[in-house]
């Protein structure tokens, strides 16, 4: 098994900077000013993504290793296929995956056993940055079981993974972020990346805006797929899912057993 590494990396920079650019926003110019506990919210959704890092690590930090060698010693996969290099090869890689991560979040709102572990992360009542981490164990793993899937699929190595996340991170911690970014800020970054504006709206209580806007990095995936969708007054949205309005759901406990309700 591989040894975590303590060396900060380009990834865990860009993350670390980001998450804590976007706290001292909030704390600024909040969308919702009388948000409950900031700091205690922050640390249940702390702690929840530190379980389910752990899990992932111990289950997949080799699998993912050993896929990654396969499919490089018999040249498998769509890349593997066309000579790229450079930044047309990471603009491919984050085109290719990105999109899977459209479908992928797509099937977790339609299929019923990904939606019971993916609601946790949206029976948070009270959005910020540290929603980015909210994730059932659960989630994590089958996305990281389906995943093994696609880099043998499109041929990925471990490196255009890393290069994803590193740009990935810093858009999910903007569009979670209780930051109010200016409309007509949020209209032209919305014109390539998924947004604040976009995804408050995701987190919705209403049916017809949960099932919308299911972008991670690049918004054109829901103007694609028709899934597309905006409010005027943002600060009127409701968050959280209906049925688990009950503090219990907030807790560690109460989100580790939530897909068993
Ligand atoms: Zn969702
Ligand atoms: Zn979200």
């Amino acid at each position: 098994m591989a040894i975590p590494s303590l060396v900060v990396t380009p990834k865990t920079a860009v993350a670390a900077a980001s998450f804590l650019a976007i706290l001292l926003l909030e704390g600024w110019r909040p969308l919702f000013p009388l948000k409950k506990d900031r700091w205690h919210h922050l640390a249940r959704n702390a702690t929840i993504t530190v379980i389910a890092s752990v899990v992932v690590y111990l289950l997949f930090s080799s699998v993912k290793l050993l896929v990654e060698a396969q499919v490089r010693a018999n040249g498998w996969g769509l890349l593997g296929m066309i000579p790229l290099t450079g930044l047309l090869r990471t603009t491919v890689v984050v085109v290719l995956f990105d999109a899977w991560m459209y479908l992928w979040h797509r099937m977790n709102h339609r299929i019923r056993i990904l939606w019971r572990f993916h609601r946790i992360h949206h029976t948070d009542d009270a959005m910020d940055v540290s929603t980015a981490w909210r994730f059932h164990p659960g989630e994590l793993v089958l996305s990281a079981a389906a995943g093994l899937f696609i880099i043998a699929l499109f041929g990925l190595t471990l490196q255009d993974l890393l290069v994803y996340e590193t740009l990935m991170l810093p858009v999910i911690y903007l569009h979670h972020s209780d930051f109010y970014l200016p409309g007509r800020v949020d209209r032209l970054l919305r014109t390539v990346l998924v947004t604040p504006w976009m995804h408050w709206v995701h987190h919705s209580n209403k049916g017809r805006e949960l099932n919308s806007n299911y972008g991670s990095i690049l918004s054109v995936w829901d103007r694609i797929g028709g899934s597309f969708r905006l409010r005027d007054d943002p600060d009127a949205i409701v968050y959280g899912v209906k049925g688990f309005e009950d503090e219990g759901w907030q807790t560690v406990v109460g989100m580790l057993r939530t897909p068993l309700a």
